[in-house]
């Protein structure tokens, strides 16, 4: 490891490593706080799931007051809180 190259290398291959472990961990605590268990975070109303990207990414509304957000990286199954007597699975 006395090649500065071989070094760069290292350094570049391990921060990408590092990022592969932690970044969808970051991704899934930022949804995991953006979705709230399937309430909306503005008034608490429950919200319903709308469309699916291409990418497998679930779009979630809320018909109370009309904010918009997109969970690629959150299981939605396993967050949505057990007591949905409406079905409410996309
Ligand atoms: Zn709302």
């Amino acid at each position: 490891m006395n090649n500065p190259m071989s070094l760069t290398l290292a350094i570049v291959v391990g921060s990408l490593t590092l990022w592969l472990i932690v970044g969808p961990v970051i991704f899934r605590t930022i949804e995991r706080r953006e979705f709230n268990k399937g309430y909306c975070t503005e008034c608490g109303k429950k919200l319903r799931c709308f469309a699916q990207d291409s990418s497998g990414a679930l779009g979630w509304c809320c018909d109370n007051c009309q904010s918009v957000i997109w969970i690629s990286w959150l299981d939605t199954e396993k967050e949505l809180v057990k007591t949905d007597e409406n079905g409410n699975i996309c």
